[in-house]
């Protein structure tokens, strides 16, 4: 997980079609409630997903998953952080309906994904560290600003305050709850990903293995072109762009 800067303007369509496609939920709820009927959502339009949107996320997060950070580009989903049809505060417990269906077409609560940290993983959960503090309608403007997700904002929060590195292992910092649960719900150690992290965090070592012979390497024109190379690898490799930058910023600062 890094930190992810959202451009502050919003995708035209969310503001148009999208405001329009909340309203007509949010108008339903209200409906519901005079009538005294349960509230769902039967279909959300598929505006969130419109190409404007989702090429605006991944030019934002540089093509990657906004969890395990492998790039999927237009592979990616358009995932919601609050889920918007329900939520679950754990696999095991009950769904809570309706989710956060006015935040559906909202900004602020899509990032790009790729589909088995959206789908496989993530799913409808959505853990607070209390359950009773949850915004339930579109009304709930304070309660929603009182909330306390145990999974990590990318844009809000600082990922490298919860989540940090052992070698190529994702794991808590300072026993970090919130770090914890992404890890284990993101199952940010599962293998497709931890091999890769471990293929990137090898080649690292080699070349530090490499760099300890700077001095006589950079007496041959070769020489001076290899360390030139490792060099130029290791700082692009720690920029926002780069695959497991998290991991490997971790790694290069711990010399
Ligand atoms: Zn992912």
């Amino acid at each position: 997980v890094i930190r992810v800067h959202k451009p502050t303007t919003t995708p035209a369509i969310l503001l148009t079609d999208g405001i329009a496609a909340r309203d007509v939920h949010c108008a339903a709820y209200e409906d519901a409630e005079r009538r005294g009927h349960v509230f769902q959502v039967r279909r959300f339009s598929e505006v969130y997903r419109h190409p404007d949107v989702k090429s605006a996320l991944i030019t934002a997060q540089h093509g990657k998953c906004c969890f395990c950070e492998s790039r999927v580009y237009e592979d990616g989903d358009v995932e919601h952080f609050r889920p918007k049809a329900g939520c679950k505060q754990s696999s095991n417990a009950r769904m809570e309906r309706p989710g956060y269906y006015w935040l559906a077409y909202d900004w602020e609560n899509l990032f790009l994904c790729c589909s088995a940290c959206n789908s496989r993983y993530k799913g409808n959960l959505f853990p607070l560290a209390d359950g009773n503090i949850r915004a339930q309608c579109h009304r709930d403007t304070a309660l929603l600003a009182a909330e306390l997700p145990l999974l990590i904002d990318p844009s809000r929060d600082d990922p490298t305050d919860h989540i940090g590195f052992n070698r190529y292992d994702a794991c808590p910092v300072n026993d970090s709850l919130r770090g914890r649960t992404t890890i284990r719900i993101m199952k940010l150690n599962r293998r497709a990903i931890r091999d890769r992290r471990m293929d990137k965090w090898q080649t690292i070592q080699v070349y530090r293995q490499i760099l300890t012979r700077e001095d006589t390497l950079a007496k041959t024109e070769d020489g001076r072109k290899v360390l030139a190379e490792i060099k130029q690898h290791l700082t692009s490799w720690q920029e926002d762009a780069a695959e497991f930058a998290a991991m490997c910023r971790a790694t290069l600062r711990s010399s």
